[in-house]
């Protein structure tokens, strides 16, 4: 059977996992990396994959039925996918929520002109969080849905410690609120404001002779990132942070309370516990790129999201195996 062959644009983190992830499948082949770097200095390890710039990935398009964009969303994807819509089928993880029905037309307008089939905001949020927020709303549609984040990294959050005075490295957790959580899983549907729903905790090694009061003043105080949220602050040791928190994890909860009949309270709730945010990510996309491939095959051009793609386009298996053993 001919396997569909990949290609991987950006080597970032999500690029490496999509290395691990397309060697799980047995129905997927992975033909070249692509990068805006030197592609000597990749370390695929793979001994059949090539590493190659992105000014080359034209002359590949005989060879990749889907490009997997790994690219960043804040200035990579909105330049990488149009572009590279008009020659591949692609799937990217675009996750700039409020920008995304104009990176959807923007993509749309190119792939449905070039013939090709482009997956965006794949991964988990968006993602696979946005197709339970869909389905839950429209079972229930007496009801309200929440979203919780964490435990999980956040880069953003994590700059931001290291840029106080008197930091010397430090990692921030967002974690959400176990009470915010029982409110709404009791069905309650209260009213939440994001700070009421997560709390935050940094893990922070301090410069020598450093006042901690003073560092741990200064973090809980900053605007927007901290100032609202119940944040803790713990000092650790340089060889702490190497041995504890070295990983990227991630995960969290969707969660719609509703109502049917007489008042009776109906939970939906879809949860996702992750060691590695981008290695989960990049398997998300892997499995998008059957689903780009076989789109494309059925002439369903243009730009798709998660909500476009039905559940048996995911899967290696045939559809007598599904209605066998998954139904
Ligand atoms: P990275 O910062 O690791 O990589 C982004 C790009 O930066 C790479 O494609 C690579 O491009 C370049 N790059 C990577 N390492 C280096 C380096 N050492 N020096 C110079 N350039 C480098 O981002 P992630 O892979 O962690 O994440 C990518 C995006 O995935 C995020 O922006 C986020 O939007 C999205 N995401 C979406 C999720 C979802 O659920 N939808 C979940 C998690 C992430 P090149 O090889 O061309 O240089």
């Amino acid at each position: 059977k001919n396997k569909i062959k990949i290609g991987i644009v950006g080597f970032g983190n999500l690029g490496k996992g999509a290395v691990e992830a397309i060697n799980a499948t047995d129905d997927l082949e992975l033909v070249a990396v692509f990068t805006r770097r030197n592609p000597e200095d990749l370390q695929i390890n793979q001994p059949n994959v090539k590493a190659l710039h992105v000014d080359d990935a034209a002359d590949y398009q005989d060879q990749i039925d889907v490009m997997l964009l790994c690219g960043g969303s804040a200035t990579d994807l909105p330049e990488q996918t149009p572009k590279f819509a008009q020659l591949f089928n692609t799937v990217d993880s675009y996750d700039n929520h409020g920008e995304i029905p104009e990176f959807y037309q923007a993509v749309d307008q190119v792939a449905r002109k070039s013939k090709t089939t482009a997956i965006i905001s794949v991964g988990w949020d968006p993602g696979l969080f946005s197709t339970n927020r869909v389905i839950a709303d429209a079972i229930l549609p007496n009801g309200e849905n929440y979203t919780f984040w964490g435990k999980g990294l956040s880069q953003g959050h994590s700059d931001a410690v290291r840029r106080v005075n008197g930091v010397k490295n430090g990692v921030q957790y967002t974690i959400p609120s176990e009470d915010a959580i029982e409110k709404v899983r009791s069905g309650s549907n209260p009213s939440l404001e994001t700070a009421e729903k997560h709390n935050r905790i940094c893990y922070v090694v301090a410069e020598e002779g450093a006042d901690q009061a003073t560092i741990e003043h200064d973090i809980k105080m900053m605007p927007n990132y901290f100032a609202d949220y119940n944040t803790e602050v713990h000092f650790i040791t340089e060889e702490e942070l190497a041995r504890d928190h070295s990983k990227a994890p991630h995960g969290g909860f969707v969660i719609r309370g509703g109502q049917t009949g007489a008042n009776n309270k109906q939970i939906y709730e879809f949860s996702l516990k992750l060691d590695s945010n981008p290695e989960f990510t990049a398997s998300v996309l892997v499995a998008y790129a059957r689903a780009a491939y076989r789109l494309n095959q059925d002439q369903q051009y243009g730009a798709k999201t998660v909500f476009d793609v039905a559940p048996s386009y995911l899967s290696p298996r045939s559809s007598h195996d599904l209605r066998r053993n998954f139904l």
